[in-house]
């Protein structure tokens, strides 16, 4: 396994929508392993293929560090009219969160690490980490619910944080 650079704002490569995984083999089963691993050493709970500059459509998720989704193809089929607020980050977007609103239960299909169709109902902070996640597929980042001047600050954050990292 190996750990993979997570890309940050503005980057172009995160607004690139992602294409469908065709057949889930060898390559795309480390992807997933080096997504995982990046995941947990970044400290985040869930993590976007074109978030490491893999244009595919392909996401990891783990809220406790312990059971840990692999998730190819990702699809939401059902999102429920009542919505729900969570404090959102995202490791794209460093050291910075906000409140987000979003449906808060949906039903979505995938297909595991072996290419096995599976499907998932939850209302809870799994529906919310779905939701982000699949949105990166598609060139989305839970900035782009704020307003455009909200969005814009925090994207000069993350560039002078950036810099100072830089040295
Ligand atoms: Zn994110």
């Amino acid at each position: 396994m190996a750990r993979l650079t997570v890309l940050t704002v503005p980057d172009a490569r995160l607004r690139v929508k992602a294409k469908p995984v065709s057949v889930v083999d060898d390559m795309i089963k480390s992807i997933l392993n080096d997504m995982v691993e990046t995941m947990h050493a970044e400290d985040g709970i869930g993590l976007a293929a074109p978030q490491v500059g893999i244009s595919l459509r392909l996401i990891v998720i783990s809220l406790d560090g312990e059971t840990i989704y692999k998730m190819v193809n990702p699809e939401i089929i059902w999102r429920s009219n009542e919505e729900s607020t969570c404090n959102e980050g995202c490791l794209s977007v460093p050291e910075q969160n906000a409140e987000i609103k979003r449906p808060k239960a949906i039903k979505m299909t995938y297909l595991d690490e072996n290419g096995v169709k599976q499907s998932i109902e939850s209302d809870d902070l799994l529906a919310t980490c779905i939701q982000h996640e699949i949105d990166h597929l598609n060139g989305k980042l839970y900035i782009d619910y704020l307003s455009s001047l909200k969005r814009q600050l925090y994207i000069n954050k993350v560039k002078r944080l950036k810099r100072y990292e830089e040295g």
